[in-house]
């Protein structure tokens, strides 16, 4: 009677449903129990730059020209052409030129290459605009280009090449700042045990330097292709568990590649949602640490359950096979078992992030809880 397996098959499950809803209740989508487990175990976290780590709402601070092409002209091909692309950076090009009230015709002859650039037709016009490696690449650079130095360009700028008619003709240089509490966050992460944060961008290397001063990452690895991005997830893989966190569609690969991939899916892109274990549903980078450390509790939690279950089952059945439980003694010690270890996996649903404050209100809606 009390040889039962009930707190193994009871036990976990309950632990495991009840730590999903929790880190929902703090925008952590979590796809399952597989995912859940995996994220406890995380060693190793890389962050993408645009959009992740930084607001992906960049700013046009100035306009370079290196050509005869006014600024205005340089502005208005790139935002035209950016129109075919979802890239936040695209977004925030187009936006620039229609609050300036330019009007923008539609590019023809598109072809994007997700996270590096937008190569296709304006007017008339081949139009190329991008990273400015992306750019380089395909139409070589100028003398008086501001793209080979970045001296005179403010600390954690974006920049981003446009040519037209096969000559490099200026950088739009945008700020993109680093998102509120991104500091306070990897510092929560390294005191939660996690060893390693790595910067993965496909954005240039000096700009991702300056971004990243002072938060003493352990790695900044810059000017990414999609596919670079994924045979660093997989080299930092044989040091242990990584998760990956991005937002773009040139993420969606990286993300599926990683133990744990996290998309930022309230700005993010639809693929980069799909292709991941776990998914942000509020604008916020800092949830990760809190979806951290309630993973890691459930897990705890379910064990202490199983554990415990098993151990008062197993003395259970020495008791009975002594003869100190008659079987309907030994059927009621097995039900009070039962509950005992729900009630135990239970506690997942209180469980209180110390990666947030008391104050926040996902841990004030805890407070209403049953014991
Ligand atoms: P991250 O990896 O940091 O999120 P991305 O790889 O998405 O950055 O983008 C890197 C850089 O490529 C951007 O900072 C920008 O300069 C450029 N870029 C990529 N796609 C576009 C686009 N559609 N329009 C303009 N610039 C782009
Ligand atoms: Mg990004």
């Amino acid at each position: 009677m009390v040889a039962t397996p009930c707190p193994l098959i009871l036990a976990v499950p309950v632990a495991l449903v009840a730590g999903l809803s929790r880190a929902a209740q703090f925008g952590v989508l979590i796809k399952g129990a597989g995912p859940l487990e995996a994220m406890a175990r995380i060693r190793t976290l890389i962050l993408d730059k645009t959009g992740t780590l930084t607001d992906g709402r960049p700013r046009i601070v100035s306009i370079e020209h290196a050509g005869d092409l006014a600024k205005v002209d340089i502005l208005r091909f790139a935002a035209a052409l950016d129109q075919a692309s979802k890239h936040p950076v695209a977004q925030a090009i187009v936006a620039a030129a229609k609050a300036q009230g330019l009007v923008l015709p539609v590019p023809t002859d598109v072809a994007e290459f997700p996270g590096e650039g937008v190569v296709g037709q304006v007017e008339g016009h081949d139009v190329i605009v991008g990273g400015d490696g992306f750019v380089a690449a395909r139409v070589g650079r100028r003398g008086d280009d501001p793209g080979g130095d970045l001296s005179g360009i403010a600390a954690g700028s974006v920049l981003v090449a446009v040519a037209v008619d096969g000559r490099m003709t200026g950088h739009l240089v945008m700020s993109d700042p680093l998102r509120d509490g991104a500091a306070d966050m990897l510092a929560g992460l390294r005191r939660n045990g996690i060893g390693r944060i790595l910067l993965a961008t496909g954005d240039r290397a000096e700009v991702a330097q300056q971004v990243t001063k002072g938060l003493g990452l352990d790695g900044v690895r810059a000017g990414l292709t999609p596919d670079q991005k994924v045979l660093l997830v997989l080299s930092e893989r044989k040091n242990g568990p990584v998760m990956m966190v991005g937002d773009g569609v040139n993420d969606a690969p990286a993300l599926a590649a990683a133990d744990v991939g996290v998309a930022m899916g309230a700005r993010g892109a639809a693929a980069s949602a799909e292709a991941a274990d776990v998914v942000l549903l509020v604008d916020r980078v800092d949830r990760i640490g809190p979806g951290i450390e309630i993973a890691r509790a459930t897990r705890r939690i379910a064990l202490q359950s199983v554990m415990a279950g098993i151990g008062l089952s197993v003395l259970g059945m020495i008791a009975a096979a002594l003869g100190h439980l008659t079987p309907v003694q030994g059927a009621l010690l097995q039900e009070v078992i039962d509950i005992a270890v729900i009630l135990n996996a239970l506690r997942a649903l209180r469980i209180r992030p110390t990666a947030l404050g008391a104050d926040h209100p996902a841990q004030a809606r805890s407070a209403g809880f049953p014991a």
